[in-house]
């Protein structure tokens, strides 16, 4: 679909008339835990057939008016986009690889039917939105401000067609640890009742069905005491995938690390290609290939497998412990973190805070 407006550098600025107070905000910061806070403003911006992408604005954060026959209650058609903004070593704001960012978003557009946004206006949304609410930084350990970009069709209509108009929203979540408590190692759920993704399907885009599609497996993995599920490929049920909201990596006793490849059932996760991309700098070497569930549970009775650690945005990088599958448990390594996936954790948030030299132009100031 085209884009018809030209890149919109700057967003018109509403400022809130009644921001929460200083110490409100202080104390809401103060243990923002994961997702449940939000700050004073957003970003927002509307594309119709006629216009294309308009009336791009920095506005209050306030509740939507919702007619109830809007399309996307009825039939999902909503992406999102997850990122934070770091505070880095010099005190500054900054973002990591936001262009991925909108680049995936994109790409998660054509796969719903839903018009592109130029990335300018993305990035631009993102970082307004962020200075604006530049106060709201908590100062906790792990504390970031998480963005969330969002699209959905705002069509009042009923039938199942792309939507005539749709609206860009970005919000943004003071937050702490993804895990509350920050456990040293998570344990996994494999998933043999359901599957996230199969060729053809929407797992690679980041539309809300993929996720709404999870929880009832989710609910499982919680039911049987673990934090996550571990889904395995649509056709043979044999293949590790991803976790519901990270991708995996395996670390071999040789040093070598394996990850599933891409193939259009998994999410391209920006800290996974970050990871790859880190690991090889050191030398190591990254093996993108499938991986079974049955040479998992081999490869770490035998000692051939190390570590394993999932990945993400919003877990950064988290060992994995423990898998169960069905009535049988398998631990990994030592079952607590792993060398391997401390070293490299550790290696990505010194870029992202600006510790470390920063060779690929990733961090990028507010
Ligand atoms: N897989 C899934 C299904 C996810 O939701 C996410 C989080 N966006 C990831 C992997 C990790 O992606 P990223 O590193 O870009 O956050």
């Amino acid at each position: 679909m085209p884009d018809r407006a030209p890149a919109l550098p700057a967003l018109a600025i509403e400022p809130h008339p009644a921001r929460v107070s200083d110490a409100d905000r202080a104390d809401r910061i103060a243990d923002p835990g994961f997702g449940r806070i939000f700050t004073d403003h957003m970003a927002s911006a509307v594309w119709n057939t006629e216009q294309g992408w308009h009336d791009a604005r920095i506005t209050p954060r306030v509740p939507l008016q919702i007619d109830p026959a809007t399309s996307v209650l009825h039939y999902a058609q909503e992406i999102f986009e997850g990122m934070k903004a770091y505070r880095t070593a010099d005190g500054a704001m900054a973002l990591f690889r936001p262009q991925e960012n909108a680049r995936r978003f994109n790409a998660s557009a054509r796969r719903m039917a839903m018009p592109e946004i130029p990335e300018a206006l993305f990035l631009e949304a993102v970082r307004q939105v962020v200075a604006t609410d530049a106060d709201w930084f908590p100062g906790v350990p792990g504390g970031a401000l998480y963005i969330r970009p969002f699209m959905f069709s705002s069509d009042v209509r009923l039938g199942v067609r792309p939507a005539s108009e749709y609206r860009f929203l970005v919000i943004v979540s003071p937050v702490g640890n993804y895990f509350r408590g920050d456990p040293t190692a998570i344990k996994l759920w494999v998933s043999r009742n359901y599957v996230r993704a199969a060729p053809g399907g929407t797992g690679e885009a980041k539309c809300g069905g993929n996720y709404a599609g999870s929880l009832v497996a989710q609910a499982e993995a919680i039911e049987r005491g673990c934090d996550q599920v571990v889904y395995l490929d649509a056709i043979e049920r044999k293949w590790v995938e991803e976790l519901g909201g990270m991708n995996l990596f395996f670390v071999m006793d040789d040093g070598t690390l394996v990850t599933p490849p891409l193939g259009g059932t998994i999410l391209p996760g920006i800290t996974r290609d970050s990871l790859i991309t880190i690991a090889r700098d050191e030398g190591l070497t990254v093996r993108e290939e499938r991986y079974g569930i049955d040479q998992w549970r081999a490869d770490a009775a035998s000692g051939r497998l190390v570590e394993s650690f999932a990945c993400g945005t919003a877990a950064v990088v988290t060992p994995v412990g423990e898998v169960r599958d069905g009535d049988s448990v398998f631990t990994i390594g030592s079952g607590g973190p792993g060398q391997l996936t401390q070293r490299l954790r550790q290696r990505l948030v010194d870029i992202q805070y600006g510790r470390a030299p920063d060779r690929h132009n990733w961090v990028e100031s507010i």
